[in-house]
């Protein structure tokens, strides 16, 4: 592609975190290409491509089955009251053109700022990202404070890349992560639901939590949970960590993993606290837990969007819980036919690691699903993966530019 590009007279280089990933002896999982080519002019050598994005206009061109963006090198933003920026700093859009060397300082961190030329055979560095990733740096580009205020979301990527790289940030971008974490308040809902995904659905999220528990960052990501006192680090029962440790075990041997159960078990603890309390107030343990879960997902989709098809299952793993005590007749029948049984049922053995008392019910609920398809043969259970993601998933219309697809 770069090749083709080139033949046009185009500059183009492999860039961002696909190089990063070469040079780390990783296979990257998309690639991403820069270029000198508008759009347009994108579209007219691969005419079959699709122009994107809005805050971000890129190309996307699919090639020998892999879609790969292609976006124009920007420059720097104009400044002084532009519209281009939020009062706070923050920048609203980014589709001003302009130079390589332009491109690489816009970029978030030096080491995903190298561009290669596969046809030469070239590195171009022009922030020392090469002896960063050499050194296992992780180093935002320019001044630190002033680059997190421009896209607060760079807070959470700089976690996602300590996790995910095992780099170590150097002191001066670091610092003011904890500082300025408050900042995620005003990025949009969606966008963090986007970031949510990547930081707990790409295989390392035991070490993302641990991140961003060591900058304070995830009470700004999950408001509803508790502080730990004076630590500033949110409370994290065993639960919690049991479930970010199989979800990055089922994502390393490509098992599906849907961020409805992810998400039943971050949100679990304050759930249950408030279950409990409302109990007391003379609720039934059925009608507390389910105000006690509609009161969580409300306060909690205003930081971070949960789209109604996650927050129904959530909600559903939740509310069956009390459930699974009744192991005997017409309902505990019912129980295994429901859509949800086995969602709900690997939350149950997640609930067993904090609470022993539960194994007995784990095991009779272990069992029963072994008569059930031994019985019958055809459960429902059996067309679900463990998390109550289905295998072969709805077809659902796909949404044209999806959010996860523009960048700043
Ligand atoms: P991953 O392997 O997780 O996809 P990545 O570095 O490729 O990591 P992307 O989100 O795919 O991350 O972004 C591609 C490149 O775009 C980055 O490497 C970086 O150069 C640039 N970029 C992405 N997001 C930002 C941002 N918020 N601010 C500045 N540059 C960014
Ligand atoms: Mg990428």
């Amino acid at each position: 592609m770069v090749r083709r590009l080139q033949d046009e007279d185009y500059e183009a280089y492999i860039v961002g975190g696909s190089v990063r990933d070469l040079l780390m002896g990783k296979v990257p999982k998309d690639y991403d290409v820069a270029t000198d080519a508008t759009p347009e002019e994108v579209k007219t050598v691969f005419p079959r491509c699709r122009l994107i994005g809005r805050r971000f206009r890129l190309a996307h061109v699919r090639m020998m089955g892999t879609l790969i963006e292609v976006a124009t090198f920007r420059g720097p933003q104009v400044t002084d009251n532009d519209d281009h920026k939020h009062q706070n700093g923050r920048i609203l859009r980014d589709n001003v053109w302009g130079s390589l060397e332009q491109d690489a300082v816009r970029r978030d961190f030096t080491i995903n700022a190298l561009f290669l030329d596969p046809v030469k055979n070239e590195i171009r560095d022009f922030v020392g990202g090469y002896k960063d990733l050499s050194e296992h740096k992780l180093r935002l580009i320019g001044v630190a404070r002033t680059r997190y205020r421009e896209d607060p979301v760079r807070l959470l990527r700089a976690a996602r890349f300590i996790a995910k790289l095992g780099v170590e940030p150097v002191p001066e971008t670091a610092d003011p992560i904890t500082d300025m974490a408050p900042l995620l308040h005003d990025i949009p809902p969606a966008r963090l639901f986007e970031e949510v995904c990547k930081l707990f659905m790409t295989g390392h999220a035991v070490r993302t939590w641990e991140a961003l528990q060591r900058f304070q960052l995830t009470r700004a990501l999950f408001p509803v949970l508790e502080s730990e006192e004076n630590s500033g680090r949110a409370k994290a029962g065993q639960l919690l960590i049991k479930a970010l440790e199989n979800t990055d075990q089922r994502i390393a041997v490509e098992k599906p993993v849907t961020p409805a159960f992810l998400l039943a078990a971050i949100l679990w603890q304050p759930v249950q606290a408030r279950a409990y309390t409302l109990q007391k107030s003379g609720l039934s343990v059925y009608a507390a837990l389910g105000e006690a879960a509609d009161e969580v997902l409300s306060r909690q989709v205003q930081r971070i969007t949960i789209p109604r098809r996650f927050s129904v299952i959530t909600r559903q793993i939740w509310t069956m819980q009390p459930r699974f005590k009744n192991t005997r007749g017409r309902r505990a029948k019912a129980l295994l036919q429901e859509r949800r049984f086995r969602a709900a049922y690997d939350f149950l053995l997640l609930r067993a690691v904090e609470d022993e008392a539960l194994q007995t019910l784990c095991e009779h609920w272990t069992e029963a699903q072994r008569g059930v398809t031994l019985n019958t043969g055809q459960h429902r259970c059996d067309e679900r993966s463990e998390n109550g993601s289905r295998r072969r998933p709805r077809r659902r219309r796909q949404r044209r530019n999806t959010p996860s697809t523009a960048k700043s």
